[in-house]
């Protein structure tokens, strides 16, 4: 199947019926606005101004002196606003929304980290804001919850079903579709039917375009490999998108392999998944033999999700992009070699994409450069990497 929204035979526009009206507004808002001028150049303002944007490419010596292979360089998402890429999609959704006249912002959150990126940018935009939360993934993440209020949002907590993640996207969906009038669902990740995963790509696609012009200064030459870790997948659909068409940049996705595929407590739904429809959208997604969505699981809780956006699917199947799962030890242990090769802690997210990093570096060799998308800070993970260790 092709056409709008599709990418090959994934994607698409699975949408319940209560949904189709406000999800074919979003979709003519959208459409128009991409081609505004006025409204890229707005939101370009509020990326350098705001966000902190371009980030800057660092490159790893030391990193990369301790691997002996590839240069390695980092591409600093965690020093965007809020920590981490998330900033980039929500700040482009929230515009979105107030300049086609919503005032009021909706969105679910499990670990925490898309519903304080949303909050801040409602703020940033004088917009209502109302977060989706588990009852389970509240007490999980305190902070964050109390972060949302300090920011004027409203954390509704959901206890139906096993009151996590899943269940609160039901919840937002429920409100979505009787309030679409006035309020906007801004989606974390390039999931859900269309037009989200080609929107949130375009959104973060400054990461992979930013990128392109870095390493042109820096090395005159486009890079020879790119990795990201994918949850949804959209840091790393931002970064690959604007190299899809330069065949000779390889690309690799770090998948969640947490206790070890085999032991089926992990959320690898690329490399272990299988053809089906979730939210909206035809993916691959981590289910039992009767189609039940899987309990998933990873040390990195903003990789603990059962499916992967559609175009990730896609880059899979005509073997463009290649995936690999890392564990939970694989990813602590890149954990504490960017902390003391670098001095910079990286979100637990960001670790699996350090591990195959350093591996893709030793297969490359030396005379050779890997960019890696560091999609957040490590703050978040200190106190569960001690407590994990023992040292708390
Ligand atoms: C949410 C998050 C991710 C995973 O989301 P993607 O959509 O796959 O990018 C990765 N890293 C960090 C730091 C995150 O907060």
């Amino acid at each position: 199947m092709t056409g709008e929204g599709y990418f090959g035979r994934f994607g698409g526009f699975y949408a319940p019926e209560v949904l189709v009206y406000s999800l074919k507004e979003l979709q003519a808002g959208y459409s128009k606005l991409s081609r505004d001028p006025g409204f890229k150049e707005e939101l370009n303002g509020l990326l350098s101004t705001y966000a902190g944007r371009p980030t800057p490419l660092y490159c790893a010596r030391r990193l990369s002196e301790k691997i002996g292979g590839a240069t390695i360089y980092l591409k600093r998402e965690d020093l965007a606003h809020t920590g981490s890429h998330k900033i980039n999609n929500a700040l482009g959704q929230a515009l979105l929304a107030k300049k086609t006249g919503r005032s009021r912002i909706i969105a679910e959150t499990g670990a925490g980290q898309h519903g304080v990126a949303t909050a801040t940018v409602s703020a940033l935009l004088g917009l209502d804001c109302e977060i989706y939360m588990g009852e389970v993934d509240v007490e999980r993440q305190k902070l964050n919850c109390y972060r949302m209020n300090l920011l004027g949002a409203k954390v509704n907590v959901v206890k139906s079903g096993s009151r996590t993640l899943k269940d609160s996207i039901n919840e937002a969906m429920r409100d979505y579709a009787s309030t679409s009038d006035h309020t906007h669902y801004l989606i974390g990740s390039v999931v859900g039917p269309h037009p989200y995963p080609t929107m949130v790509r375009d959104f973060q696609s400054v990461i992979g375009a930013e990128t392109k012009d870095q390493m042109a200064s820096a090395t005159g030459k486009l890079p020879d490999a790119l990795v990201a870790c994918v949850g949804g997948g959209s840091n790393s659909i931002g970064l690959f998108h604007p190299f899809i068409d330069d065949r000779e940049v390889q690309m690799f996705g770090a998948e969640a392999a947490g206790e070890g595929i085999d032991t089926g407590s992990h959320s690898a739904s690329i490399v272990a998944g299988k053809e089906g429809v979730l939210h909206g959208s035809r993916t691959l997604i981590l289910q039992d033999e009767n189609g039940q969505v899987s309990e998933t699981a990873s040390v990195a809780a903003g990789l603990d999700y059962p499916a992967v956006g559609p175009e990730h699917a896609f880059l899979n199947c005509i073997g463009r992009a290649a995936y690999t799962a890392v564990t939970d030890r694989e990813a602590l242990s890149a954990f504490h070699l960017l902390s003391e090769t670098e001095g910079i802690i990286p979100a637990l997210e960001s670790a699996h994409a350090i591990h195959l990093a350093a591996n893709v570096a030793r297969e490359l060799g030396p005379d050779k450069n890997v960019v890696v998308s560091l999609s957040g800070r490590g703050d978040k993970d200190v106190d569960q990497v001690a407590r994990l260790e023992g040292k708390s």
